[in-house]
């Protein structure tokens, strides 16, 4: 699912402010994100949100802010999103299955961001939402970009 691990240079926030003065290293690998000492299992993140630089991991309820430096944000958040939407899908798909309900189970990726978009909830229509690069998706059309925060 990941090519190639994105190495990156990051710095932690800590209440919106840049914890430490020296940047940190930082690893995505197939399995786990990697900031400096700490492993972040992909199965553990919920999604990650870019707000002008920063990077928020969602964890079980719990926020981690972190600043990218360099051209490995987009790559990086992108990355992450990919893999974690494609493990909670296939988690919901096994919960579906469990209820005997796998026909229900409808999956599509996000053209403009290839994160895996899980439509089993919602009605068949022309329009998806992607919650990840926060676009809405039209079916056979390009894309339309949503409002972001870093214009
Ligand atoms: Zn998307």
């Amino acid at each position: 699912m990941l090519d190639q691990e994105i190495e990156f240079k990051f710095k932690r926030l800590n209440n919106g402010a840049e914890a430490t003065m020296l940047n940190k290293k930082g690893r995505l690998t197939s399995t786990a994100l990697i900031l400096n000492k700490e492993t972040i299992e992909i199965n553990k993140i919920v999604k990650a949100i870019r707000r002008f630089d920063r990077l928020l991991q969602l964890k079980d309820g719990c926020v981690i802010g972190f600043v990218v430096r360099g051209k490995a944000l987009v790559p990086l958040m992108e990355n992450i999103n990919r893999m974690s939407s494609l493990y909670w899908a296939v988690e919901e798909q096994n919960k579906l299955d469990q209820q005997g309900r796998g026909g229900e189970f409808r999956i599509e990726p996000c053209t403009y961001c290839g994160s895996a978009i899980q439509l089993t909830k919602f009605a068949h229509s022309e329009e998806t939402y992607c919650g990840y690069c926060e676009t809405v998706v039209k079916r056979d059309q390009e894309a339309t970009p949503g409002e972001s925060d870093d214009q």
